[in-house]
């Protein structure tokens, strides 16, 4: 397979090198808050008494969902990885500048790992005393049918759902009011996608699915999730009739009214493409009677260097027009007259600015026990360690492997996304002292994937090892039956973590079994590394069963019965996980 050529230099530098380049860019506009260095937000936006904004997600989107930080839009950005959500870490740095006491409302679209991050980091802004509250953007039409719309992805109706809410808050509408007025504008906001072509990660520098030449594929999501009909290319006017038939089964719009249209760019689709698509839906809009308030037509939510367009149309009533006219000024969209730094606010940092300190107070060790008084085991923690370390080579080995998977059922990010978690575990495991036992251990192996990963395996993971690590509280090792209560641990925590059952075509699927065989094999009499042995095998057979399901939960679900003959890419992790873990125990106690 041929490589894309990309202009960067070291990809694991992109993020931070792209962030530093858009602040150098707009520095009357934009700040960075917190020490994530994830977190932007909007010189002139935030203050006291106003609904903060807080917008995210995975990079990829340029310009979203930095480009719509400033003044009457969002207050402050959390960035992820490419494609990848942002962890909990920078979103509650985002929630804190932006926090002038009427509430933060959280906005992004529609991801199973976007949910469960910005999720956690609402647990903890409450925790704080921040009140938040979410609406996640589910425009994409071709993601769920109608009786399951709450289920569908966000994608480029992010932008208008976006700058509905930045108005609502920037004319000082309670809390309430802009959760209201967003969701409203969020039921109105209907987008289909047309892709052409695919777009690479910078670390795999691979495309992310494959499209014959001459095919196209309607429906397919920002990340180049599968869409709903796959064929041979067609004229622009046959494609838009084709996007717009789908729209209006959703939307009925009655002679008189009024929309407001964005017809988006992926990334590599000229502007003169979508003028086209734009003459067409003009040309059904005017059939039917309906006038174009306000047209959007360029890149407002890519897709990397993706080929392809979308078109989204809002349906507006004097509420949402208004809003839609109420003056921003951002990077990525200036509507009226505003200047920057208006009536004199004040800019970054005026928000509630809370010492992060006592969060890394928790990843100290937790036990000044005695050693000698606690029950032990086999695995003591330095060869904990060496297992841990061992999965880290595991999954680096297996990155394009896993990649790959999530490529064909997926996003393609989960090998690169496992590859950075991991990576960041190493760097946690040089910092282990003495003193650390295999709770302290977990907490630190959990706080850097976290903080790292982002995307649904943050979450997942680390709170397997939150869990695990807790399982093992007050001991000085794991002999067979704390083996299994750790595994075991881990397979609850991912299962309340993700929400997902067994049969759902996610991780559960390998962990399960794998507690399972685990416990089967301790009442069998077992020595600890059987143990082990036993709940890799179980992972395994877990990993391979996935094929023969259809997917019910996180990105793939949107498949269904499209995801079977395919294993899960998360049930494989698990599976190198759980396999290096045991290899590593039989090689310490050989
Ligand atoms: P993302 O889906 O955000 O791109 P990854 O690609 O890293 O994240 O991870 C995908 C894997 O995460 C899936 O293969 C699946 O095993 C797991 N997963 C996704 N959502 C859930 C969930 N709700 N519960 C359990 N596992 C999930
Ligand atoms: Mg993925």
């Amino acid at each position: 397979m041929t490589k894309t050529k990309k202009l960067i230099n070291n990809p694991d530098d992109i993020i931070p090198e792209m962030i530093e380049g858009i602040l150098g860019a707009h520095p009357d506009l934009l700040g960075r808050t917190g020490e994530t260095g994830r977190a932007v937000v909007a010189m002139d936006g935030p203050r006291q008494g106003k609904v903060g904004i807080v917008v995210g997600g995975g990079s990829g989107h340029e310009p979203a969902f930095v480009g719509y930080v400033g003044r009457g839009l969002a207050d402050a950005a959390a960035i992820g990885n490419v494609f990848a959500s942002p962890s909990p870490e920078p979103i509650l740095e985002a929630t804190r500048a932006v926090d002038g006491g009427a509430g933060v409302l959280y906005l992004y679209g529609n991801y199973s790992g976007d949910v469960m991050n910005f999720d956690m980091a609402a647990e903890e802004a409450a925790a704080e005393g921040i009140k938040v509250r979410t609406v996640r953007v589910t425009d994409d039409v071709a993601s769920a049918p109608t009786d399951r719309a709450q289920e569908r992805r966000g994608i480029a109706g992010d932008f208008f759902v976006f700058k509905i809410a930045g108005a609502a808050a920037d004319r000082m509408a309670d809390l309430d009011a802009v959760v209201a007025v967003t969701e409203k504008a969020n039921r109105a906001t209907f987008t289909m996608g047309v892709a052409l072509g695919a777009c690479s990660l910078p670390q795999t520098l691979k495309p992310n699915f494959s499209l014959g030449d001459d095919e196209m594929e309607i429906g397919m999501g920002i990340h180049g999730e599968p869409g709903i009909r796959r064929g041979p290319l067609e004229t622009a006017d046959q494609v838009t009739d084709a996007l717009l038939e789908r729209i209006f089964a959703e939307l009925t719009l009655a002679r008189g009214e009024e929309v407001a249209l964005l017809v988006n760019g992926l990334g590599s689709t000229s502007q003169m493409e979508l003028y086209l698509l734009h003459r067409r839906v003009k040309q059904h809009l005017d059939e039917k009677g309906v006038s174009i308030h306000r047209s959007f037509v360029g890149e407002y939510v890519t897709s990397l260097e993706m080929a392809g367009a979308s078109i989204t149309l809002l349906k507006l009533d004097d509420e949402l027009k208004a809003l839609l006219e109420h003056p921003c000024y951002t990077a990525a969209l200036q509507v009226g007259i505003v200047s920057s730094r208006a009536n004199g606010h004040a800019g970054v940092g005026h928000g509630i600015s809370k010492t992060a300190g006592n969060r890394a107070d928790a990843v100290a060790a937790s036990s000044d026990a005695i050693a000698g008084e606690r029950p032990g085991g086999e695995v003591t923690p330095e060869i904990f360690v060496s297992m841990i370390r061992n999965v880290g080579a595991a999954i680096e080995t297996h990155k394009d492997w896993l990649s790959e998977l999530d490529g064909v059922i997926g996003d393609g990010d989960h090998g690169v996304t496992m590859g950075i978690g991991w990576s960041a575990v190493g760097h946690a495991l040089d910092e282990v002292s003495d003193n650390d036992d295999i709770e302290a251990i977990c907490k630190r192996i959990a706080k850097a994937f976290l903080d790292a990963v982002g995307a649904s395996s943050g979450p997942l993971y680390a709170t397997a090892f939150q869990r695990a690590g807790a399982s093992a509280r007050g001991r000085a090792g794991l002999d067979g039956a704390a083996m299994v209560a750790f595994i075991d641990a881990a397979a609850n925590g991912i299962r309340e973590r993700g929400k997902a059952e067994p049969g759902d075509k996610t991780m559960v699927d390998a962990w399960v079994p794998a507690a399972h065989q685990a416990a089967q094999a301790l009442q069998d009499g077992a020595s600890t590394l059987a143990c082990l042995q036993a709940a890799a095998r179980g992972a395994e057979e877990g990993m391979n069963a996935t094929a023969k399901i259809a997917a019910r939960k996180g990105r793939s679900s949107k498949l269904g019965e499209r995801s079977l003959g395919h294993i899960d890419p998360g049930a494989a992790s698990t599976f190198v996980t759980l396999r290096a873990m045991a290899e590593a125990l039989e090689r310490a106690l050989r």
